[in-house]
């Protein structure tokens, strides 16, 4: 906490981070006519929701309209009212009731169009939409962006090789962002500052006016006479502050680029006196472990199974990433679990992995190993020979019956939507291993960012300890605790929620 004194800069707005909420946020107070500005820690904008496949869940929306789907703002209430309870009965209202006019007001800037993309809600609930009402921008021409196509951060594949984004279109969470640049950009009131690291927040009065942050130029001091809003990530890449506050995982696990999200703005409104919340919580996912000790977002199983340190399935593999990896979680002998699989997928992993190596690294480096029998692949994991063996005996007679009688294995949608058809058993989720050799992949516990954070009201107003707001500070996104709890209720909820909140939290300061 600090008095004000001079100003380095002045804004009306000052958006912290520069993920999807983040830009949404700033698109929208730009355009209500706000000098708004962008302040990014790294070089590049974009965080975590640049790599991201960009789905959003904004339900009821006109994009659901166009594709005909059925969708409507009461299904997803309904949906959200099973899972949620009513624990944040006021914020998921409003999440409902703005998520269409969010979708209807970036669609009217030329640079924003979006298209329905299948992808089943994560429970079986009422109100569930099997195929799925998340949607995505359509891909962005390169050129489009001009000479604003380097802020762009790259796709987790090339940005973590340190390599520019590849010839062609932006597509996903790349498409995205910078497609919301352009339209930020476009509004003439919208400006970026990349390298600028936020480390304290400025109080005048009981009221945030500002903030501070670390240049290359040295320490600044900025000016936010509307409001600061947080939308800065939640502190994945920080790993003492995940013990602190018994996050599972690990920092290195994490799919947060390097160096991004650590924590600071929360850290700093907590220094004020702001209120957290689901501290614990992350947005998990199974993790296949790379060469270099890093994880990569594993989803989509299509064949396989998934055994723990005993050599024993305790989950149905096709569970959507978040459940997948609250399983993991919940015992100390699944992380590192492993993923068992034979040769009918080519040697390749039965899984969408972000980003893949090629099996022969992964074998150089030990994170798989193969062997021409399962007893032998046993020996190089250091699981029980008789224990392995029978899980696999016992999962190839499911696969023959069709019934996963352990786990419900092909049983749900979703399961479904990644399933391999070609092999012809009466469960396509239930594909057999006998084809040798076997592989084996080292599994750990990943995540696609904290989900607990700052407590906010449904304008994303930040909260203190008596649950009254803090004047002028908003969070939304990953640097707040998310109106959807423990759950993960479907593809793109967190860019979703955090688009709303940022919308939320701008319209708010504007009334003001
Ligand atoms: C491969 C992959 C696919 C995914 N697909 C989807 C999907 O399709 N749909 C979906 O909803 N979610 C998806 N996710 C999850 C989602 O991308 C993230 O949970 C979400 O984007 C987080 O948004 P955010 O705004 O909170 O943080 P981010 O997008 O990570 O943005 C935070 C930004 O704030 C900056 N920052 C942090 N601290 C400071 C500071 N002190 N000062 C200034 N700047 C700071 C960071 O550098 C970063 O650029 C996916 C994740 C991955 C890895």
């Amino acid at each position: 906490m600090t008095s004000a004194g001079l100003w380095d800069d002045e804004y009306d707005v000052v958006v912290v981070g520069s993920g999807a909420g983040a830009m949404t946020g700033a698109f929208a107070a730009a355009s209500d006519g706000l000098r708004t500005l962008v302040l990014e820690k790294t070089p590049l904008l974009g965080g975590t929701s640049a790599y991201s496949g960009s789905a959003a869940w904004l339900p009821g929306s006109q994009v659901q309209e166009r594709a005909g789907i059925g969708d409507s703002t009461e299904s997803a209430r309904t949906y959200l009212r099973a899972l949620l309870g009513e624990d944040t009965a006021r914020r998921r209202e409003a999440f409902l009731t703005t998520a269409p006019e969010v979708v209807e007001f970036l669609e009217r800037d030329p640079a924003i169009e979006f298209e329905w993309r299948a992808f089943p809600d994560y429970f079986d609930a009422p109100g569930r939409m099997d195929a799925g009402r998340s949607f995505v921008p359509l891909d962005l021409p390169a050129d489009r962006l001009g000479d604003l196509l380097p802020l762009v951060r790259p796709s987790v594949d090339r940005d973590r090789a340190g390599q520019p984004h590849p010839e062609g279109p932006l597509t996903a969470g790349r498409a995205l962002i910078g497609r919301l640049l352009l339209a930020l950009t476009g509004t003439g009131n919208g400006f970026v500052r990349t390298g600028a690291r936020m480390t304290g927040l400025v109080i005048e009065d009981g009221r945030v006016t500002g903030v501070e942050a670390e240049t290359s130029q040295g320490p600044v001091r900025i000016r936010a006479a509307r409001g600061v809003l947080m939308a800065a990530g939640g502190f994945e890449g920080n790993g003492p502050m995940r013990e602190r506050n018994g996050v599972p995982g690990a920092a290195a696990w994490t799919m947060a680029p390097r160096g991004t999200n650590t924590g600071e703005p929360i850290e700093a409104a907590v220094a004020i006196g702001a209120a957290t919340d689901l501290m614990d919580q992350a947005w998990w996912c199974p993790g296949v472990e790379q060469p270099d000790g890093a994880a990569a977002f594993t989803l989509g199983f299509r064949g396989g199974i998934m055994v723990d340190a005993s050599g024993r399935r305790f989950a149905n593999e096709s569970l959507p990433y978040d459940r997948m990896g609250r399983e993991m979680a919940a015992a100390a002998d699944r992380v590192p679990a492993h993923l068992v699989f034979d040769s009918r997928f080519g040697g390749g992993l039965p899984a969408i992995s972000l980003p893949g190596r090629p099996a022969e690294e992964h074998l150089a480096s030990g994170t798989w190993v193969r062997a021409e029998t399962v007893e032998e692949l046993a020996e190089l994991l250091g699981v029980p020979k008789e224990t392995l063996t029978a899980t696999v005996e016992r999962f190839n007679g499911f696969a023959a019956l069709g019934v996963d009688e352990d786990f419900h294995r092909g049983e749900d949608p979703y399961d479904l939507f990644f399933a391999d058809r070609s092999h012809g058993g009466p469960n396509p989720c239930l594909v057999p291993l006998d084809r040798a050799p076997y592989y084996a992949a080292r599994v750990v516990l990943s995540d696609l960012g904290t989900k607990g954070g700052l407590r906010t009201d449904e304008d994303g107003r930040v909260l203190d300890g008596q649950d009254a707001p803090i004047p002028g500070l908003y969070a939304a996104g990953n640097t707040s605790a998310s109106f959807a709890g423990r759950h993960y209720p479907g593809p793109g909820v967190p860019i979703g929620s955090a688009m709303v909140f940022s919308y939320r939290a701008v319209r708010d300061m504007a009334a003001r």
